[in-house]
């Protein structure tokens, strides 16, 4: 077995004599520093197996030496272990999050720090070891200091960035912003131009809901997460992949520096409330550098955000439906109706429009219920929504007034044709079959229908309900299922 070389790294010389009597073999050989700029020129230069790692120590500390070596396409691959007094959880995490393999807690036990080295040494590397760097400049104190600053200067970068798409996001709950805000950092801050983020729709689709510099539907096509097993589950643990191009898994937990191929992409689920509910994909392109891990922790970072303020956004629209729309029906509910009528007559008397409302009420749908039922008059009530919806304009409003009586706002529709519409929907009512259920023959229902158009005279949406309501009145007074106009 060849001799592995162990740098250990502290300020005090005692822990570094009693670090060496407790790992001393015929396997290992040792070399030392006291400070952390001392500590990263030894890596640099001697290309150690394992570096032990103390924290606080002069002009550097063991935090930033970690990262510094982490950030090194020569370094990367060598293990820290930080040996510290400071114990607190967030030490830890902190620790962990420069890129630390291991964090043992001063005083240790020779035993813990035994197992751990030896196990840190027998890890595969992935990558052959680089060759010892001689006259590379990054060694001396000044290329250190400047390399430290440069990444201290890109998390700031990140962070800030980070924070500002944060804000931009949940200072809105309209979807298309959110994810304009996301593409747009994407591609300007992040410089990626290949990116598209799919959204899983409700029958279980992914379908790309914004995109930038992929060629002309190279992604247009929908699909399900769970066609792709294998992503599916890599999906399901909220880990970002990183793939080759074709699909292939590159990896998911290592660095991904080392990647040659010309594409590269990352998929990171969107996640909210234990599900999925969308997707981001980054991809290289040709002569761009690899995605780095650290990369992907920012990107990791981002898609927690964007799924959150998707997430509160598709509450709130959620929310904001519930609040204007009718269980029974799904048509919306008269709070909404006065909204609407109230602005519709701005807009018909802003531009000279016309607006015209109708009232509908079912005839003698107190003998329905009593004869089949409340539950076959839900049933007929949600059947002549579907017939309203059907034989309205796009550009109308069809609400449920309350009970059996419904509204429909007709913009831009003066009172000839909108009477017209009205006998046309009056017929259909009458020609559509009704089920009481329960083997129960088929019946039909009929509606009367009031008509008003807006005056000059009109101020108010209430005034338009009343006008409409007693021309529905001489419907009704007319012998039913008739249309009458105010
Ligand atoms: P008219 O032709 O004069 O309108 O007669 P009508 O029987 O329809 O009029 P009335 O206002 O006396 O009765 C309305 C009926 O509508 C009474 C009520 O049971 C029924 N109704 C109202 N809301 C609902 C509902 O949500 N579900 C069911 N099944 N029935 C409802
Ligand atoms: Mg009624
Ligand atoms: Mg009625």
């Amino acid at each position: 077995m060849p001799i592995k070389r162990i740098l250990i790294v502290d300020d005090d010389p005692d822990i570094l004599n009693v670090v060496m009597a407790s790992l001393r073999s015929k396997d290992v050989e040792f070399s030392t520093a006291s400070d952390g700029v001392e500590a990263v020129e030894k890596v640099f230069v001697e290309i150690p197996d394992l570096v032990i790692l103390d924290v606080m120590m002069p002009k550097m500390n063991g935090y930033q030496v970690c990262r510094l070596l982490k950030n090194d396409r020569n370094t990367w691959q060598i293990p820290v272990i930080m040996l510290t007094v400071k114990a607190k959880d967030k030490d830890k995490l902190y620790a962990m999050s420069v890129g630390a393999d291991h964090y043992i807690v001063k005083p240790f036990h020779a035993s813990e720090l035994k197992t751990k080295v030896a196990e840190l040494l027998a890890r595969p590397r992935r990558q052959e070891k680089s060759c010892p760097i001689e006259n590379y400049q990054g060694a001396s104190e000044t290329g250190i200091l400047s390399r430290v600053n440069a990444l201290l200067d890109r998390k700031l970068q990140e962070m800030t960035f980070l924070q500002y798409m944060t804000r931009t996001m949940i200072s809105t709950f309209d979807e298309t912003s959110i994810l304009d805000t996301a593409l747009q950092g994407l591609m300007t801050d992040l410089g990626y131009h290949r990116v598209a983020i799919y959204m899983q729709e409700d029958d279980g689709n992914m379908r790309v809901r914004g995109s930038a510099g992929f060629p002309k539907q190279a992604y247009g096509q929908p699909f399900r997460l769970d066609d792709d097993e294998a992503l599916a589950t890599l999906m399901s643990r909220r880990e970002p992949v990183l793939l080759d191009g074709g699909g292939v898994i590159l990896r998911t937990d290592g660095k991904p520096d080392d990647y040659k191929g010309e594409r590269q992409q990352c998929v990171i689920p969107l996640a909210a409330r234990q599900e999925i509910r969308g997707l981001l994909l980054i991809e290289r392109r040709e002569g761009e550098s690899p995605i780095s891990e650290e990369r992907v922790g920012v990107l990791q970072t981002l898609a927690v955000q964007m799924a959150l303020a998707l997430d509160n956004a598709a509450m709130y629209k959620g929310t904001l439906m519930l609040s204007m729309t009718d269980g029974l029906t799904g048509l919306y509910n008269s709070r909404y109706l006065y909204t609407k009528i109230e602005e519709e007559m701005v807009r018909a008397r802003r531009y000279g429009h016309p607006l015209t409302l109708f009232m509908l009420d079912l005839d003698h749908f107190k003998d329905y219920n009593d004869e089949y039922g409340h539950l076959s008059g839900d049933d007929a009530l949600r059947t002549i929504a579907r017939v309203l919806r059907k034989n309205s304009r796009e550009t109308d409003t069809v609400a449920r007034y309350g009970g059996e009586e419904f509204s429909v706002i007709l913009p831009e529709t003066d009172i000839e044709k909108a009477a017209t519409l009205a006998e046309r929907i009056r017929a259909a009512v009458e020609a559509e079959l009704m089920d009481p259920g329960e083997g129960r023959p088929k019946t039909h229902i009929t509606v009367s229908i009031g008509v008003a158009s807006m005056t000059e005279y009109v101020r108010k949406p209430e005034e338009l309900v009343r006008m409409a309501d007693s021309a529905l009145y001489d419907a009704k007074a007319g012998g039913r299922n008739r249309v009458c106009r105010y």
